[in-house]
């Protein structure tokens, strides 16, 4: 076993393809000028942590390779040993959609796995949740304060009760009213308030609270009626309700039926293919792609050979490698389906005078990631290397098993609120920069591209790829140990977030016009 430390200390770095002319530097801290790898290569300036080191000279114009694909051109001449910093790239164009092989490459179906199995709640759609919670509908932010306070009273007057409810979701958000309800586009939001509502972590119980007058009406959501004796839906202006105090009563009234039922269930074992893991990252650094991202990619090739749904997401991010995904559609059928989401957001972003550059951050900037061709491409690791079986889009619930393309933004909030929509259980979030990123509705599995940050955060992050990068485990060690903690966080492990109870909110993704 070698020693960790004198692991990181001797100069090293990470070339992830034989093709590539650039490399990032692994050790902590970064490197001084004169720093000399083991290859004899020797840095011509100090190069940052993450930060891309020329492999050879490059001539200025000529294409910047990592990944084996070019991730932009050489704005000047980069001698060998120098800093391939952002403002020395230059951002390519992005593959032109037409002209996207489609189904070209399709991997073989990979060797199924059996035997693994979580503990779970078996719900009568055939869905399995991998926790008990009571989710309330809201159909306008009008209703939020309301919902809140009347949570708030379910969790210390109720719950204590109802042992086997794992805790109370308020589904607060900022659409209902004040919105083009009819424009095209206005169906996303609509449709992920009804998915949301049958998220398999909720057991089947739905129950929503409304305002009375506001746009969208509860009937809007098309929520199934499973028991037609018993209403579902509370109007807050409704003449029954003569003061806040009625509003609140009603709400646990509704409550404690369904806490009852909810509190009957118990875990029983589940096939792994029960299981709906989204895959996402955020605060992204130049090692997610080599460390992170590629484990959560191992790992999704596991759930998949175990028969369960994979869904990755971020079109901006994946828009730059789309030309990668295309060839690895089961059919053209689903090829088109991706470059139909692709597409779309194109014209999304052009419409707001934008493009998929402006998704890149100071932080992504400052962990070496030069422009959104090289996120992209480590973001793409996420997906593993199986074929991708199906697209959906925004808020559209995912029935599919394998691989599946959720087209979503990048966006961390809207991102995992569009994954919950499409029936995620379990969710996977890799991060370089760090995030304490959590969710009410379903276990976040957090996974660091760095063991600094992961020694930083030992309370926040779940899991520690950086691993990788010093050369101290395999992808595929760090894989199929991601794959067992998933496990274990959906048989109802805590995961950090569920242990500090830190949930973001709720993010709705409305491309209509707000009136
Ligand atoms: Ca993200």
């Amino acid at each position: 076993m070698p020693d960790p430390e004198a692991a990181v200390s001797q100069p090293r770095y990470v070339r992830v393809h034989p093709a590539d002319n650039v490399a990032i530097v692994v050790n902590d801290g970064g490197l001084p000028a004169g720093a000399r790898f083991e290859c004899g290569l020797s840095l011509a300036e100090a190069v940052p942590q993450a930060h891309k080191v020329a492999l050879q000279t490059i001539a200025e114009g000529a294409a910047i390779v990592r990944y084996g694909v070019t991730i932009g051109f050489a704005a000047r001449e980069l001698p060998r040993g120098s800093w391939v910093r952002e403002d020395r790239v230059l951002l390519p164009e992005p593959p032109a959609l037409d002209r996207i092989p489609l189904a070209t490459v399709v991997p073989a179906p990979p060797e199924p796995l059996r035997g693994f199995t979580f503990q779970g709640y078996r719900n009568a759609d055939g869905s399995a949740g991998t926790r008990n919670l009571l989710g309330i509908t809201t159909t306008v932010q009008c209703v939020a304060g309301t919902v809140d306070v009347a949570a708030e009273r379910i969790r210390r007057e109720l719950l204590p009760r109802f042992p086997n409810v794992d805790g109370v979701v308020a589904l607060n958000h900022t659409y209902g009213c004040g919105v083009a309800i009819n424009a095209p586009g206005a169906e996303i939001p609509i449709r992920t308030v009804r998915h949301l509502a049958l998220n398999p972590n909720f057991g089947g119980e739905v129950m929503a609270v409304s305002l009375g007058c506001e746009k969208l009406q509860p009937e809007r959501l098309g929520l199934p009626v499973l028991r037609p004796e018993e209403p579902f839906v509370i109007r807050l202006q409704g003449e029954e309700h003569r003061c806040f105090g009625d509003m609140v009563a009603a709400i646990l009234q509704m409550a404690e039926r369904r806490l009852e039922r909810l509190n009957a269930r118990a875990r029983v074992p589940c096939p792994a293919s029960d299981l709906v893991v989204g895959m996402q990252c955020g605060g992204s650094d130049a090692f997610s792609g080599v460390t992170a991202n590629p484990t959560v990619g191992y790992a999704a090739d596991l759930l998949v050979r175990a028969g369960a749904t994979v869904l990755f997401s971020e079109v901006t991010e994946v828009r730059d490698a789309v030309h990668l995904l295309g060839a690895r559609a089961v059919s053209e059928e689903v090829g088109r389906a991706l470059m139909r989401e692709m597409a779309w957001y194109d014209d999304y972003l052009a419409r707001g005078g934008a493009d998929r550059s402006a998704n890149h951050t100071p932080g992504n900037k400052r962990g070496g990631l030069s422009n959104i061709v090289e996120k992209a491409l480590g973001s793409v690791a996420k997906s593993g290397t199986t074929a991708l079986r199906a697209v959906a889009a925004p808020g559209e619930r995912v029935r599919e098993k394998g691989l599946v393309f959720l087209a979503t933004p990048a966006s961390d909030f809207i991102c995992g609120t569009l994954q919950l929509a499409a029936g995620m259980n379990a969710h996977v979030f890799t991060t370089g920069e760090g995030t304490p990123y959590g969710l009410a509705m379903a276990p976040v599995v957090k996974v660091s591209s760095r063991t600094a940050l992961a020694r930083r955060w030992p309370d926040l992050i779940d899991f520690d790829a950086g691993r990788i990068a010093t050369g101290q485990a395999t992808i595929e060690d760090c894989g199929w140990e991601l794959f067992r903690m998933i496990l274990e966080a959906a048989s109802g492990r805590k995961t950090w977030s569920e242990q500090w109870t830190l949930y973001n909110a709720l993010a709705l993704f409305n491309p209509a016009p707000v009136t």
